[in-house]
């Protein structure tokens, strides 16, 4: 069985990995779970968890590569057009020049399919600035709790899934979809809330929620289930049938 997961704000405790992560990993192992990652981190951050983790696939940059262990190896699948491509390289040159290069994210190195801007140390009024000139430039985007990340051509959460699953996982997608879980924090795990019939929401999702179309069938509350104890304390409970 697989079980399905967002990264930041979601496995990691105040932004990082902490000792929660391994006894995570650990629950996961005792339960007979296989983690999928789906994040918005960039490509070389996939192969970093496919490296050090027991992990054999991730879902990065919101859906628009796979990153797979196959053989041994670890190699990775761009999920878009050439010409998808180049438009958002034409795009990143115009934000370059109206808003400086000191605004992309610190995990850009490396990124294929899409591009994206720290929110940190970023204003509300210039994060607006940003996302209606993206909107102009024809751009498609979606908000973590980290970034805002933008492409152009067809990326989401749940495509990466959908792809993921008939050709690399070679499952039932309806079936995945049914019976396993997922969970995330942001309003880009929107697609997967809405692919997944059973998706969580840690505590730290509360904000947003708002702003959800698709919102997870739990959402959780309370300090101690904020990011990676939300996810943990979840998990003991639905494996013993008490949610
Ligand atoms: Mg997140």
């Amino acid at each position: 069985m697989y079980l399905f997961s967002d990264f930041d704000g979601t496995l990691t405790s105040q932004g990082k990995i902490d000792q929660r992560f391994f006894e995570f990993l650990n629950l996961l192992r005792a339960q007979k779970l296989q983690l999928v990652v789906v994040s918005g981190r960039s490509l070389a951050w996939g192969q970093f968890l496919l490296t050090h983790f027991p992990i054999d696939y991730a879902i990065m940059e919101g859906g628009g590569v796979l990153v797979c262990r196959h053989q041994g190896r670890i190699g990775f699948d761009l999920l878009l057009e050439k010409n998808d491509l180049e438009r958002l390289e034409l795009i990143t040159e115009k934000v370059i020049a109206q808003f400086g290069e000191e605004i992309f994210s610190d995990d850009s190195l490396g990124r294929l399919s899409d591009r994206a801007i720290e929110l940190q140390a970023l204003s509300e009024e210039k994060l607006e600035e940003i996302k209606a000139f993206l909107s102009q430039c024809g751009a498609h985007m979606s908000q973590s709790n980290i970034h805002l990340n933008f492409w152009v051509g067809q990326v989401s959460k749940a495509l990466g899934l959908r792809k993921l699953i008939e050709q690399y996982l070679n499952l039932d997608v309806e079936k995945l979809r049914k019976n396993s879980l997922y969970f995330g924090d942001s309003a880009n795990d929107e697609t997967a809330f809405e692919f997944f019939e059973n998706s969580v929401g840690v505590s730290n999702i509360q904000s947003v929620l708002g702003q959800l179309k698709f919102r997870p069938k739990y959402v959780l509350s309370g300090q101690e289930n904020e990011e990676i104890g939300g996810v943990i304390e979840f998990l003991k409970k639905y494996s013993t049938g008490a949610k």
